[in-house]
């Protein structure tokens, strides 16, 4: 493992004497008024860097169309917008000077007027396995970090963006809902994390021999994406971009824990690959793991899920491009990468719902669990993807024993479903799912609660040992938060 502390004042390992943490607004895609700072949203900038940028706007997050209308308001042509969006995104290059094909005079103007910047990295490490994690700072104090992990597998290199800092919902079995809800991060905040990614491996490459490395972009770190939605949508239409990064809609994800009205409201602005993070087969469990269902039960979500895979054009096994790609993947001229496939078949390819199951040892993992499963998903085209649990400091559950999942997997796969187990990768750089705020200070009221509850516990017990999964289970439930 590769560590780097980029920020002295940020330790490695234990962030717990960071300062308190602010709350800052949320704000709209489409802001771009003089002195808004994307990236760093306190106001007391006393670093020289950030001096620079004082009354200047961020570049980095704007939608192409937003881009274009800057241009305008600055009295330049909007073609302009393109030409600086492929320097920033595909390029890599973010000082206006290096940007050769701008006029001098214009080079000037934008030096004055604007900047592109991504939050600022505190942290970084790369796994002996490939996976590299950042974390980011988007504000001051130990509530205003935000991490991104990027997991290399099969020739693809994936990328899991957070959208907020914290989260409200509070998923039971989640490190990052025990932190709470911080703020919502903004467009520059969310592709900044991409940047950032690319970034890692081009820096020591010519400007003109870069290219991008991320292959695939899950938006499932930090946060429900459904519930910071203009600035997740406008970063989206960033990454499909051709003008940006250019990525196929079927390797942009986004994965929401079921906010019913904005999975149709997404399918409505963009169209990209949807997952549900879904851990539950019953509403009785799923409320207990993940408590949007009270408000969202699954008869409703499963509803949204088809309208939404209904929007997608029915794929034919005889039409003559399916039998034109078949014939290319028998040529070699498309991989044998199923994401490569899609992208050559995708003007009538079947879109399906990836469906994200944790697997909770003696919680969701049993054999009536699967059966039930197969029943919900009856007639939503989808695919299943089991997530061995990844136990964070005071978990009330335990990851499944490899056997329960391989059963799990075969009922479901013996019913017809593509059924995938995540491998765990970036163990040892606290990177894998569910660990995304392992280092961070958690100051909320929640976490405060919760850790009362465990201490209350072992008192009551007259015992210093920590409570079981079971105990802690109990615990969960009669917390009242
Ligand atoms: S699983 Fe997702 S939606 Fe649930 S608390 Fe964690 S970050 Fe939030």
């Amino acid at each position: 493992m590769n560590v780097e502390v980029v920020d002295a004042n940020v330790a490695p390992i234990d962030a717990n004497d960071l300062a308190q943490s602010v709350t800052s607004e949320s704000k709209p895609a489409s802001s771009f008024t003089q002195g808004d700072d994307s990236s760093n949203c306190a106001s007391d900038v006393v670093d020289p860097k950030e001096k620079s940028k004082a009354n200047k706007v961020n570049l980095l997050g704007m939608t192409r169309k937003e881009l274009e209308t800057y241009f305008e308001t600055i009295g330049e042509k909007k073609f302009r917008a393109a030409q600086v969006m492929k320097w920033i995104h595909q390029l890599g290059v973010t000082d206006f000077n290096e940007m050769t094909n701008l006029a001098g005079s214009l080079r000037e103007k934008l030096s004055h007027l604007a900047y592109a910047a991504a939050p600022e990295v505190v942290h970084r490490e790369y796994s002996n396995d490939g996976t590299r994690k950042w974390v980011f700072r988007v504000g001051e104090g130990a509530g205003s970090l935000v991490e991104t992990v990027l997991i290399p597998a099969d020739g693809r290199k994936t990328l899991c963006i957070s959208s907020q800092v914290g989260c409200a919902l509070d998923c039971s079995f989640c490190s990052t809902g025990k932190q709470g809800f911080q703020r919502d991060l903004l467009p520059a905040e969310i592709i900044g994390q991409l940047w950032v990614a690319n970034q890692s491996y081009m820096e020591d490459t010519p400007v003109g021999e870069r290219t991008r490395t991320v292959t695939n972009v899950v938006m499932m770190g930090m946060g429900e994406p459904l519930l910071n939605f203009e600035p997740v949508v406008a970063s989206m239409q960033l990454m499909l971009d051709d003008h940006a990064y250019g990525m196929s809609k079927r390797r942009v994800t986004l994965s929401t824990s079921g906010i019913v009205p904005m999975i149709d409201k997404l399918g409505d602005q963009i169209d990209v690959a949807l997952a549900i993070s879904l851990h539950a087969p019953n509403d009785e469990l799923r409320n207990e793991l993940v408590p949007i269902n009270k408000k969202y039960p699954l008869v409703e979500l499963m509803a949204a899920a088809r309208r939404y895979v209904a929007r997608g054009a029915p794929l034919s096994d005889k039409s003559a491009q399916h039998k034109a790609v078949k014939a290319k993947i028998a040529q070699n001229q498309v991989s044998k990468d199923s994401d490569d496939q899609d992208d050559a078949l995708e003007p009538s390819r079947k879109k399906h719902v990836t469906i994200e199951y944790v697997m909770l040892d003696g919680v969701n993992d049993q054999p009536h669990h699967a059966k039930q499963l197969i029943q919900l998903l009856n007639d939503l085209p989808s695919k299943i993807n089991l997530i061995p649990f990844n136990p964070f400091p005071h978990a009330p559950y335990e990851r499944s024993s490899r056997n329960r999942i391989m059963a799990f997997q075969q009922t479901l796969s013996d019913a017809g479903y593509v059924c995938t187990v995540r491998m765990t990768r970036g163990d040892d750089i606290d990177a894998a799912c569910g660990q995304l705020v392992g280092q961070v200070a958690d100051r909320t009221r929640r976490a405060e609660k919760w850790k009362q509850k465990i201490v209350e516990h072992q008192q009551i017990n007259k015992s210093t040992a920590e409570p079981t999964s079971g105990q802690r289970r109990e615990i969960l439930r009669t917390r009242g938060s």
